[in-house]
C-alpha cells in the first residue's frame, strides 16, 4: 500500500507539452497552428493592452494537434462520449529506442503489469514540445506492442509523439486494440514531454484532463516520485 509520505509531493514532474499560441508551437498532422483574438462586444475589448478592463479570450485550437491531450474511446465512436475524470494512479516510465519508426512489442517485454504506462522515446530533444510533425515522422507502436500493453493491464497509456497509430493508417488499428475491453475508463494520452532528467521506473501519476465535454482534451500530466 502506498503511504502518502512515501510520496514526493514537493517536487511534482510536469510531462506536459502546454498548448501554445506563438509563432514556435507543437503542430501535429499538418494541422492549423492555435490562435487566439481578444473577444469584444460593443465598447467592450478582452484585452488590457488596448483599454479593456480585463483579459479574455477567444481560443482556436484542438486538442488533437496542439498540445498534450487525453483522449477517450470516443474518440473512435459514432456514440459522442467525453473524456474521463481520472484519479491518481500508478505509473511506469519507459525509455524505448524505436526501430525505423517502430516501437515493437519486444521492447515492452521486461515492463510488469501496471496501471498506467508512459512511453518516452529516444531521441529526447527539447524540440519535440515545438515540433511540426507535418516535416517529421514521429515514431507509432506496432499491433504487437499495444497488445502486449493491454496484457500488461494498463489502463491509461502516455506517448511522447502524436499518435499511438502511423500517421498514415486509417483504420487506427493501435487505438482498437487499446480500446477493445474496458473502453470506457481507459484513456490514451499523446504529445507528453518527459525532461531528460526524468529517470525510468515508478510514479505517481495525477493526469489533471481539462473538463470538457468531448473525445479528447488538453491535460497536464504530472508525475511524483515515489521515495524509498
Ligand atoms: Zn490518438
Amino acid at each position: 500500500m502506498l503511504k502518502l509520505q512515501n510520496i514526493d509531493l514537493e517536487n511534482p514532474i510536469d510531462i506536459s507539452i502546454p498548448v501554445s499560441f506563438g509563432k514556435k508551437q507543437l503542430v501535429a498532422f499538418d494541422g492549423p497552428p492555435a490562435k487566439r483574438h481578444a473577444y469584444k462586444a460593443g465598447s467592450f475589448v478582452g484585452d488590457v493592452r488596448h483599454g479593456g478592463s480585463c483579459n479574455c479570450e477567444v481560443y482556436t485550437f484542438s486538442p488533437h494537434l496542439n498540445g498534450t491531450h487525453t483522449e477517450c474511446v470516443g474518440h473512435i465512436t459514432k456514440e459522442r462520449i467525453s473524456v474521463p475524470n481520472v484519479g491518481l494512479i500508478m505509473v511506469t516510465l519507459v525509455t524505448v529506442t524505436p526501430k525505423n519508426g517502430l516501437i515493437t512489442g519486444a521492447m515492452l517485454k521486461k515492463l510488469e503489469p501496471i496501471e498506467a504506462l508512459v512511453v518516452r522515446t529516444l531521441p529526447n530533444s527539447k524540440a519535440k514540445a515545438t515540433r511540426n510533425y507535418s516535416k517529421n515522422e514521429p515514431p507509432y507502436l506496432t499491433a504487437d506492442a499495444m497488445h502486449h500493453i493491454v496484457k500488461l493491464g494498463v489502463q491509461h497509456l502516455l506517448v511522447d509523439f502524436p499518435s499511438v497509430d502511423k500517421v498514415d493508417d486509417a483504420k487506427l488499428t493501435a487505438h482498437h486494440i487499446f480500446w477493445q475491453k474496458n473502453a470506457k475508463k481507459k484513456t490514451i494520452t499523446e504529445l507528453v514531454y518527459v525532461p531528460e532528467r526524468v529517470r525510468d521506473g515508478h510514479y505517481l501519476l495525477n493526469l489533471q484532463v481539462a473538463a470538457f465535454e468531448a473525445d479528447a482534451a488538453p491535460s497536464r500530466p504530472v508525475l511524483y516520485k515515489v521515495k524509498r
